[in-house]
């Protein structure tokens, strides 16, 4: 079969023939329908031979539906054609985390080398992928496969987030998105469809900032050294009582920082390597700083059951698997609007 993969490190993905994969024992194979592209491979792919916490080549995609097209020894409960989508973040299925359905955080992961598809696993960038356990399967129960495998990561990741701060985001108060790309246009529908606060996006491009506008942001702000002063102008002074960071790099951290409110949150979910200090006078009162990673089975449920509700529109951009090493070359300048979507 063809499959998007990386192979050398700091060389550009490539589509290679790989052997058909067999579903083992426990094990689920899908035929791939639709699978997303996220800006992590992004940085994956920028980190030296030593950082890398896996062996190359790798099939890329984390984000990933299709259809049941074999099942291993002793799998029940699916029938072959089931149209489902992928729960990426793998766990034991065990430990205390695990139990929870929280296997974005399962406490034995990295002991068990257990790593989710994509990101150290063969990915769903592929014609077909294995699926290491049923219970990572959700049903897509009449969703379109290409309009919300995006919700499998750039959607469950901002809900997690987001569903955090919800006591803090009442009636009155803001909420701040930096970065309206994948994740970010996702979480402003998200804040709209299961918040009242105003939301006030920020990005760094005129083209994002429409986008973020058409799905529902209240405000838009340029990303520059100004943007936090334009935010408590927007808010008479006051701040954001929760801000969303998508790109994590030491400019926005320190926006998210400067244009939080007392006892608000900022949530760095972008991976660009910025950090924000918080101790005694260097923030206002009561601000908490956090960086979850991904979210939970149960999360995920939640996030494709509001799709189904029609709150949730993502915009894709579609590619066969033959393009998309353009797909990744477009994402990486920042051309992408919404999510690109490969179609194996
Ligand atoms: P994306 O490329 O689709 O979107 C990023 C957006 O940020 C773009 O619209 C871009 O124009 C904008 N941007 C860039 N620099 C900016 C700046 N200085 N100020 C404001 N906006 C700026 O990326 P994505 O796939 O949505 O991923 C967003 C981030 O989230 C990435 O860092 C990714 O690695 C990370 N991520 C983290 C998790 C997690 O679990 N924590 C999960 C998925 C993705
Ligand atoms: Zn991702
Ligand atoms: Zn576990």
């Amino acid at each position: 079969m063809k499959a998007l993969q990386y192979r050398e490190v700091g060389a550009a993905p490539e589509v290679v023939t790989v052997p058909d994969p067999e579903p083992g024992p426990g094990q689920v194979l899908l035929k791939v329908t639709a699978a997303g592209v996220c800006h992590s491979d992004i940085a994956v792919m920028s980190w030296p031979a030593e950082a890398l916490p896996f062996p190359l080549p790798l099939t890329l995609g984390h984000e990933g539906a299709g259809t049941v097209a074999a099942l291993g020894a002793g799998v029940t409960g699916l029938n072959i054609g089931d149209p489902v989508a992928v729960y990426g973040p793998w766990g034991c299925g065990t430990c205390a985390k695990c139990a929870e359905g929280k296997e974005n955080y399962c406490l034995r992961a990295e002991e068990l080398s257990i790593r989710p598809p994509g990101l150290g696993a063969p990915g769903a960038i592929a014609e077909y992928m294995i699926v290491d356990n049923p219970r990572h399967l959700v049903p897509l129960d009449g969703l379109d496969p290409v309009k919300s495998v995006p919700l499998t990561d750039a959607g469950l990741t901002p809900y997690h987030a987001i569903k955090r701060s919800l006591p803090k985001l009442v009636p009155g108060s803001t909420a701040v998105v930096i970065g309206t790309g994948g994740l970010g246009h996702v979480a402003i529908q998200l804040l709209r469809a299961m918040s009242s606060a105003r939301v006030v996006a920020l990005d760094v491009s005129e083209e994002k900032l429409a986008l973020a506008r058409t799905v529902g942001a209240h405000e838009t702000v340029l990303s520059d050294a100004n943007a936090a002063a334009k935010v408590r102008e927007l808010t008479g002074g006051r701040g954001a009582e929760a801000v969303f960071d998508f790109v994590g790099a030491p400019p926005t951290t320190a926006t998210g920082g400067a244009c939080v409110a007392v006892e608000g949150d900022v949530t760095i979910v972008g991976i660009g390597g910025g950090t924000l200090p918080v101790g005694f006078g260097v923030m206002p009162y009561e601000v908490s700083v956090t960086a979850p990673y991904w979210g939970s089975r149960a999360e995920l449920t939640e996030v494709l059951d509001l799709a189904r509700a029609g709150a949730i529109d993502v915009h894709v951009e579609t590619y066969s698997l033959d393009e998309a090493p353009l797909a990744y070359e477009r994402l990486h300048a920042g051309k992408i609007n919404g999510r690109a979507v490969i179609l194996p």
